[in-house]
């Protein structure tokens, strides 16, 4: 059946495809990254800022004074949540404003824009309308296509193995024994054992390791508590049957089927364009090591775009395919914009192999820093002799205005990540500051979005090229 499934798949999206770009054209992009990295923040600003039109002349459409209108429109996935839209954006637009609840799954908003068309059929043709359907969901779930190739016994070698370097394995290696797997299924044990893995997963997760799978065990909507979520890697067993062992591994088989194909079949391959968003800044802040396993995470992270590495993907793909991904770091005002190229330089470098292969695929790729909304003002700043160019906010903790110094980036963003490759436990010659700031607020004219930073150049790479 899976095959006679795909086959009617197929015609069914070709003739949604074929349909689509006669009449109105539909756009579908992905807006993924780790958790906290900046999703709905992101989103919320974007659809903000094509509302309005107010700071975007980056985006070609809108300079050229195309865009007529913008507006929200319910979207055609009748079973996917809506991004809560108007929830996120009345909380950055407070009179005190606050920072949105994050990405905890999937979820869909289609904004429509009339847009006049350009060149030789400007005086030929009316106004088109072009549907832009974000897909918002957690970079942890693209880890997961990892599982699909992987058996059980496999990805509990890798597993056991990773969280030895990891903050205090302990706890759950004494209770994950060969000798726990063998014995008989026992739900409390069960749990038990799941319990302290998730533990053991948010534990890494807080200091800044990124690779935490399976991705619906930190991340789990409406699966908390289900079978499918509750097993642990074991060390290899003679496992018999009725064995937790046994009961794990079937388990796992089922999170790959039921949760992790899914996923991918009905949302993922179905993305024309997508970002990845990579919260650099908090990486390089918490170490070599969160950097280096950042940039091993972004690699797995990001094999979901060659289709061609699994074979699971090819045969979802079809035909149809990613064609512009973006790599952005995010939070970029906590820099002062002196050393944006560096903080660039850094997400091309953690990106590399894998814009090298998506290239590859056929896909076209940039790296670009950008803030969704800008929480600092720049300052420069005389400090022993010298002139520090720093950012000025808000801080979270205090509520307090302060100004900061993020450090000095390299000019060489190998410097960064030969260190992090090596496994050092500090920077060497770097302080790298934590920072975190409240939204500012604002006070914005009619037509005007929330200010940020190259949130109109990244639309001009993801959509502008059909507006
Ligand atoms: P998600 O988990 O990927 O949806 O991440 P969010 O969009 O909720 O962002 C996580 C946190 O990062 C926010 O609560 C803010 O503290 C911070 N953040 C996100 N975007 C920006 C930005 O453009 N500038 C600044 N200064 N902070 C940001």
């Amino acid at each position: 059946t899976s095959l006679a499934d795909s086959l009617s798949r197929s015609v069914e999206r070709a003739t949604n495809t074929v349909s689509e770009t006669f009449f109105e054209p539909t756009l579908r992009l992905g807006v993924t990254g780790l958790s906290r990295a900046g999703k709905t923040v992101f989103i919320t600003s974007l659809v903000a800022n094509l509302m309005d039109r107010g700071r975007m002349p980056g985006l070609v459409a809108q300079s050229e004074g195309r865009i007529l209108t913008a507006f929200l429109q319910p979207q055609p996935d009748d079973t996917l949540p809506r991004f809560d839209y108007e929830h996120h954006l009345a909380a950055l637009t407070a009179r005190a404003p606050y920072w949105p609840e994050g990405t905890r799954a999937v979820s869909e908003l289609r904004v429509s824009l009339k847009v006049r068309p350009s060149g030789l059929l400007s005086g030929l043709q009316g106004p088109r309308t072009v549907h832009l359907d974000i897909v918002d969901y957690p970079g942890e779930w693209l880890l997961d296509l990892g599982l699909m190739e992987k058996s059980y016994a496999e990805w509990s070698e890798d597993m056991l193995e990773r969280m030895e370097q990891r903050p205090d394995p302990e706890r759950f290696r004494t209770m994950a024994t060969t000798e726990a797997g063998a014995a008989k299924l026992e739900e409390p044990v069960a749990q038990r054992l799941a319990h302290a893995y998730t533990a053991a997963l948010h534990a890494a997760r807080a200091e800044g390791f990124s690779d935490c799978s399976p991705g619906r065990f930190l991340l789990p909507g409406d699966l908390a508590g289900s079978p499918v979520l509750t097993f642990s890697p074991l060390p290899p067993s003679k496992a018999v049957r009725g064995s937790l062992y046994r009961e794990f591994e079937r388990r796992f088989d089922a999170y790959k089927a039921r949760v992790v194909k899914p996923f991918f079949q009905d949302h993922f391959s179905r993305l024309d364009r997508q970002i990845v968003l990579v919260d650099a800044l908090g990486a390089i802040h918490a170490g070599p090591r969160a950097v280096e396993d950042l940039r091993r995470t972004l690699a797995d992270i990001l094999t979901a775009f060659r289709p061609g590495a699994s074979s699971f993907l090819s045969s979802l793909f079809l035909g149809r395919r990613i064609d512009r991904i973006l790599f952005a770091a995010t939070k970029a005002d906590h820099l002062h914009h002196t050393q944006h190229a560096q903080l660039t330089a850094i997400m091309e470098a953690l990106t590399r192999d894998a814009r090298d292969r998506a290239r590859f695929a056929g896909a076209e790729t940039q790296a670009m820093s950008l803030a969704a909304l800008r929480a600092t003002t720049e300052e420069m700043l005389p400090h022993e002799g010298q002139t520090l160019p720093v950012v000025r906010g808000t801080l979270m903790s205090t509520g307090r205005p302060a100004a900061f110094y993020a450090g000095d980036l390299p000019e060489d963003p190998n410097h960064i990540l030969t260190t992090a490759r090596q496994g050092a436990e500090r920077w060497l010659d770097g302080d790298y500051p934590a920072m975190a700031f409240a939204p500012a607020a604002l006070t914005l004219k009619p037509g005007e979005g929330p200010p940020h930073i190259r949130l109109d150049r990244a639309a001009q790479f993801l959509i502008g090229d059909r507006l």
